[in-house]
């Protein structure tokens, strides 16, 4: 147990030590010389407690082992010097007076560090074994071996005065040690919560003083005996032990000894009716008992207390770390609030499952028309088609964010507008909440449809154009009559028709047709009629030829017909094919039915020549050949005859 003197010189530090040494030897030879003087009965040997016992267990206690000297030097004076022992006696019982304590004390010091025995029950019991047990043990051992040896006792005879020396030391032990360490330690600060006031304490204290005084000193009247009467004076002193300094209990506990002894050393008090060696005897055990009772009722009270005081102290912690995290979390959703508030985009909160409105920030306010107060406000309300919301709230289950979808919603006022609208979940162990930014696109919206608008006008527009534009090339290269290509169409084709074939080494056939007396058609029926026959042959030509082939009407009654990669004999085939059916075609015109004749001149690229005017000239004096040979035939250019045939 530490010292509390601070630290000092060597020689200073041995002065103190010599000095604590010298005041424990004046306090055991005090306390041996009121056991001698006071409490020694002459036929009782030893006597009914021997208080040195409790100096000397404080002692080595609290200063270890280097009190022996005290103790030894305090046991020779008084057995010796007081007592009349026998040198030699009074060297055997000092000596085990010393051993007992300092061994003790050694013992309860190597298992307890420095713990004092107040305040756990295990140091109490240990304590009451290892220090007060095997003090007392070790010094009745000395004491009973002695007295064995002078009074020549064995067996039960010998062992009596092995126990009453073992309860006269343990006595002292108990009464006086409990004391001398509270009044040589601090008390724990932690142990001296929830103190009576001092007027309330003084006056149990003063109670319990009275009542003892009383019981040891007044009673008995004649005839009477209270035995039992000083257990009550457990009641306050208990109460003391709960409520005051362990000291002051113990203080208390002290007077009351006192008072107890006093009363029975002079013959008075509860315990007198007995005679004074055996109402020694009896204050001595209800001390003890009283000793022990307060040290164990103490402990549980002082372990009770500090497990109050370390729950107070875990709550407090908590308490605090409640309100730190209260806190944090209140400036965690006043920065959030701050920021949803400061958005610069309508944003709301609501509970996913019945689409609860828990926030909307002054921008989603004031598109929604609404206020988040006292009424309770559904985003269900804010969707014009149902569906749209299911569908929403379909796809943030399944994919537990939406980006940018198009829905129509409406204010309070009922107006309707486009919204592009973002949500995510958010999920938390009470709830699954979705957050959703929603930006007003009716005017992107309207913008768009005008544009849209603006472009099918436009679309519409250019079509036309086109259309006229087609309509236009198609003037410039169509016959209007027959609606066949023209001749300024066929000029603009022609070479390049034939330079391409010329290059793929493929022929072209070029097909020279002339109406056969046209003129009398027109003479004889009108000219309307002749047109009429005109537009026959035209409708008859466009619908004979390939998409490839060039038919073109080349002037007045005459047509050309360009063949590209068409065989010579293929070609030549075909125009006997046009002659012969167009003779038998009937033309219906101003009530008649009229028939024409074909006179065709064919000539070939590049055997009849390479250029469009070439090849054409000869396809044409092919087809002057033609009508010298009689009409309604065909003749090939280069053939030498110019047959005509049927
Ligand atoms: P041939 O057998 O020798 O070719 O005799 P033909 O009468 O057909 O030849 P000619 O050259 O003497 O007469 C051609 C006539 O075709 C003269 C002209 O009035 C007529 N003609 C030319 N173009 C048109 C037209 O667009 N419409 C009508 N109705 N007649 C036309
Ligand atoms: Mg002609
Ligand atoms: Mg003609």
């Amino acid at each position: 147990m530490p010292i509390h003197l601070s630290c000092s010189p060597c020689l200073s530090r041995w002065l103190a030590r010599r000095l604590q040494t010298l005041v424990y030897l004046l306090l055991y030879c005090l306390a041996g010389a009121v056991v001698y003087r006071f409490l020694g009965v002459a036929d009782a040997f030893p006597a009914a407690i021997w208080l040195p016992s409790g100096v000397a267990l404080a002692a080595c206690l609290w200063f270890g082992s280097r009190m022996w000297l005290a103790v030894f030097a305090g046991s020779l004076f008084v057995n010796y010097g007081l007592f009349d022992a026998p040198l030699d006696s009074a060297l055997g019982l000092s000596a085990s007076n010393t051993l007992g304590p300092v061994l003790a004390a050694a013992l309860y010091r190597h298992q307890q560090a420095d713990r004092l025995p107040f305040y756990r029950i295990v140091d109490t019991v240990r304590f009451l074994v290892l220090g007060v047990g095997v003090s007392s043990t070790l010094s009745a051992l000395g004491g009973a071996l002695l007295f064995d040896q002078l009074h020549h006792t064995t067996g039960q005879e010998g062992f009596m005065p092995f126990v009453r020396w073992w309860l006269c030391d343990a006595a002292g032990a108990l009464v006086l040690t409990p004391i001398l360490l509270l009044c040589l330690s601090r008390e724990q600060d932690h142990y001296r919560r929830h103190q009576a006031a001092l007027p309330e304490s003084l006056t149990v204290a003063l109670g319990t003083l009275c009542a003892a005084g009383w019981m040891f000193l007044s009673l008995p009247q004649a005839g009477q005996a209270y035995p039992a009467l000083p257990a009550l004076l457990l009641l306050p002193l208990l109460w003391m032990v709960g409520r005051v300094p362990l000291r002051a209990a113990h203080g208390l506990a002290l007077g009351v000894a006192t008072l107890a002894l006093a009363g029975a050393a002079s013959g008075r008090g509860v315990f007198s009716p007995w005679g004074t060696a055996q109402a020694l005897g009896n204050t001595s055990m209800t001390l003890m008992a009283q000793s022990i009772t307060l040290l164990v009722i103490g402990a549980l009270v002082a372990e009770r207390r500090i497990s109050e005081e370390r729950l107070r102290q875990a709550n407090q912690t908590l308490e605090r770390k409640v309100r730190e995290r209260t806190q944090q979390l209140l400036d965690s959703e006043a920065r959030f609030r701050l920021m949803a508030d400061a958005a610069p985009f309508p944003l709301v909160m609501n509970t996913l499952s019945d689409g609860r409105l828990l926030y909307a920030n002054p921008k989603a306010e004031a598109l929604f028309r609404s206020t988040l107060g006292q009424t309770p406000l559904n985003v269900l309300d804010f969707y014009v088609c149902q569906e749209e919301r299911s569908a929403v709230v379909e796809t943030l289950l399944r994919a537990g964010a939406i980006a940018d979808r198009e829905v129509r919603l409406r204010d309070s006022d009922g107006r309707a507008f486009w919204a592009h609208v973002s949500c995510s979940l958010v999920r938390t162990e009470q709830a699954v909440y979705v957050i959703s930014g929603i930006n007003d696109v009716t005017e992107r919206k309207a913008l768009e449809y005008s544009l849209q608008t603006a472009n099918e006008a436009l679309r519409r527009q250019v079509n036309e154009i086109e259309s006229l534009q087609h309509g236009l090339r198609e003037q410039a290269v169509r016959d209007p009559l027959t609606g066949l290509f023209n001749r300024r169409y066929l000029d603009d084709t022609l070479p390049r028709v034939l330079a391409h074939m010329r290059a793929l080494d493929r022929p072209v056939a070029v097909l020279m047709l002339d109406a056969d007396h046209f003129k009398r058609i027109n003479d004889t029926w009108g000219h309307k009629s002749g047109d009429a026959v005109l537009a026959a042959i035209g409708r008859y030509l466009a619908q004979r030829f390939r998409t490839s082939d060039i038919v073109c009407r080349y002037g007045g009654e005459e047509f050309l017909i360009v063949m590209p990669d068409s065989d010579p004999v293929a070609a030549e085939n075909k125009a006997r094919t046009l002659c012969r059916e167009l003779r038998r075609l009937p033309i219906d015109t101003a009530g008649q039915t009229l028939h024409v004749t074909l006179s065709i001149g064919v000539a070939f690229a590049p055997t009849h020549g390479e250029e469009a005017e070439a090849v054409v000239q000869a396809a044409d004096l092919a087809l002057y050949a033609a009508k010298r040979a009689g009409r309604d035939c065909v003749v090939v250019a280069g053939t030498a005859a110019c047959q005509p045939s049927v």
